[in-house]
């Protein structure tokens, strides 16, 4: 279906259809031991997976000018796994040895139902099988949910914000409201969550405002990342060379005014971070194609149909969706995750310039959600 503007920022909640069903209690719960006990997924490079994304939505109430285009397709909601299922995956792969779980989307709080998800599957904290239970989010409805997600454990969550001025917010999300990321914001600070900032650098659009970007996340206690655009999915008439910022000219410029000293953080993820001593900030500098940084990738990503993907630049994923639907015990289902990491690839080939200006992969950011 089309999701035009007059839809878009309609709470799923509040669109009919039938509700999910309740989770979590169902006979198709795994039952983990301990977290010492649990084995461990390896991939063929020796990377071990303990870090899961799940993408609970393509849907977003924004269309951010470098994810989407303006007029998208998305899925219809027959497509979607249920949240009894999503529980279902992610608890096996906790049982794998899975110690990260971080939901996102498209914008996760928009998927109705969402909270009884993280309710669900905060019972695999309170068991000590899982470390961290976390969410990526667009901000907008965070306001309603910070302090329930907080009841469910969630401590600390990554909210992207590209700019605190409400025309370039505009401009940038297509549809967004500033006012209600930063309403967000303060009900995240008042549930106690710790935030992250993700700011995505765009040349020529908010580039110059990352300084004070920087002393408004310090100023506030977050800490802050920034991110390269990356060449995913189509974004109609939207240039991506235009719009793509090499962070190594970003640091470069920001090392004459700030002494960014490096703080040798490695999270298995993409983020390199630094200590900028004026600020007192923690800033990740998030650059795949400035900085290749798949040999420590521990994570694999779930889009909300069941597909697996094993690398967010490639295409190489496996059909879970149809496992579960094929009436797959948990068992069989351990052994289809297992094969589908004996898949995984070494890296991805994210090229952005002249000779480049095709997306490295059709799919959009919201698919995987990052
Ligand atoms: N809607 C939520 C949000 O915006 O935080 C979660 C999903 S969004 C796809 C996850 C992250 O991907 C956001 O920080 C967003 O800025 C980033 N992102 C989306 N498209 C991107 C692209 N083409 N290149 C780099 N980052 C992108
Ligand atoms: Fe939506 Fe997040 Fe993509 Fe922006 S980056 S359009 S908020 S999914």
């Amino acid at each position: 279906m089309t999701w035009d503007r007059d839809n878009a920022s309609e709470d799923e909640t509040a669109s009919g259809g039938s509700r999910d069903p309740v989770i979590g209690g169902g006979t198709n719960v795994l039952d983990l031991g301990p977290a010492g006990a649990a084995p461990t997924l390896v991939d063929p490079f020796g990377r071990a997976i303990t870090y899961l994304r799940v993408s609970v939505t393509d849907r977003c109430d924004f269309r951010c000018v470098y994810c989407m285009a303006e007029q998208m397709t998305f899925l219809p909601r027959r497509e979607l796994l249920a949240l009894e299922e999503l529980d279902r995956l992610c608890s096996a792969f906790v049982g794998l040895g899975v110690r990260k779980l971080r939901i996102t989307g498209g914008e996760p709080l928009v998927r109705r139902g969402i909270l009884g998800l993280f309710r669900s599957l905060s019972r695999h904290l309170s068991a000590g099988a899982l470390r961290e239970l976390t969410l990526t989010t667009n901000g907008s409805r965070l306001a309603p949910h910070a302090a329930d997600l907080a009841a469910c454990g969630v401590r600390r969550i990554n909210v992207s914000l590209d700019t605190l001025d409400p025309g370039r917010f505009r401009q940038i999300t297509r549809i967004g409201e500033l006012s209600q990321v930063l309403a967000g914001l303060d009900a995240a600070v008042a549930a106690g969550l710790r935030v992250k900032i993700n700011v995505v650098a765009l040349n020529g659009i908010n580039d110059q405002e990352i300084p004070a970007l920087m002393h408004w996340c310090a100023g506030r206690g977050f800490d802050m990342t920034v991110i390269e655009v990356m060449p995913m999915g189509e974004i109609g008439s939207h240039n991506r060379l235009e719009q793509y910022l090499p962070l190594s000219a970003l640091r470069e410029r920001l090392e004459e005014r700030f002494t960014l000293t490096p703080l040798g953080v490695r999270t298995g993820g993409p983020a390199h971070y630094v200590f900028v001593e004026e600020l007192g900030l923690r800033l990740g500098f998030i650059a795949p194609q400035t900085h290749n940084f798949c040999e420590g990738c521990n994570r694999v990503r779930l889009t909300c149909t069941g597909r697996l993907y094993l690398c967010l630049g490639q295409g190489n994923s496996a059909d879970l969706r149809q496992v579960l639907r094929s009436g797959a015990d948990d068992r069989a289902l351990r052994t289809s995750i297992r094969c589908a990491i004996d898949r995984k690839p070494k890296g991805h080939d994210f090229i952005i310039d002249r000779e480049h200006t095709r997306p490295a992969v059709d799919r959009h950011m919201n698919v995987t959600g990052g």
